[in-house]
């Protein structure tokens, strides 16, 4: 993987969206082909024999590279939502955040047993939201569940809060919080 390529590309918005956060804006990787390209073929090539039968992404960024991902493996895709979003029966998990709580929804027969799992988003910070779609998927009971990012903020140590056997990984490891 050509990472020079996607660090050099990969915007940072300090501030944003309350002061403080510096947000790393994957929409500057997604509209370059030569980027899109290079984080298809990464992801492609982490989990080409991982035998995943479903790719889960969570809104909304998550369903870029999640459906990209899910084609190139001939998988299926499943959007993970906010509250009130997906029009069919659908199970929820609410979680902590640093003020209040948000809720996440899934279909409640996107997922069966015999499927294997790759949970994916744009990035790992704190770990809530992706540990959150992790309980979810787990409710539906699937062989194996993955996590996936393009990047993963390391010094906030998000994926600490995950059990063992989840299998996180992510493409790019930034220091930064
Ligand atoms: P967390 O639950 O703390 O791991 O936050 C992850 C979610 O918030 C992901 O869906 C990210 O898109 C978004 N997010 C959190 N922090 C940042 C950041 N510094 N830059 C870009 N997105 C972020």
């Amino acid at each position: 993987m050509n990472k020079e390529l996607l660090l050099s590309n990969l915007r940072n918005i300090p501030d944003f969206p309350i002061p403080g956060i510096q947000f790393k804006d994957v929409t500057s990787l997604f509209k370059k082909a030569e980027c899109l390209k290079e984080l298809d073929d990464a992801l492609y090539n982490l989990y080409k024999d991982c035998g995943i039968t479903k790719v889960v992404g969570i809104e909304s960024r998550g369903f870029v590279m999640g459906a990209a991902l899910a084609l190139r493996l001939n998988a299926g895709f499943v959007p993970i939502r906010k509250p009130g979003k997906l029009p069919a029966e659908t199970i929820s998990e609410s979680y902590s955040k640093e003020y209040g709580t948000d809720t996440i929804e899934i279909h409640k027969d996107a997922i069966e047993e015999n499927d294997v799992v790759l949970i994916h988003d744009d990035l790992l910070a704190t770990g809530g939201t992706a540990l959150a779609a992790y309980n979810l998927v787990q409710k539906l009971n699937p062989k194996k569940i993955m996590v996936s990012f393009i990047i993963e903020l390391e010094g906030l140590k998000g994926r600490e809060i995950f059990p063992k056997e989840a299998d996180v990984k992510s493409l790019l490891s930034l220091d930064g919080e």
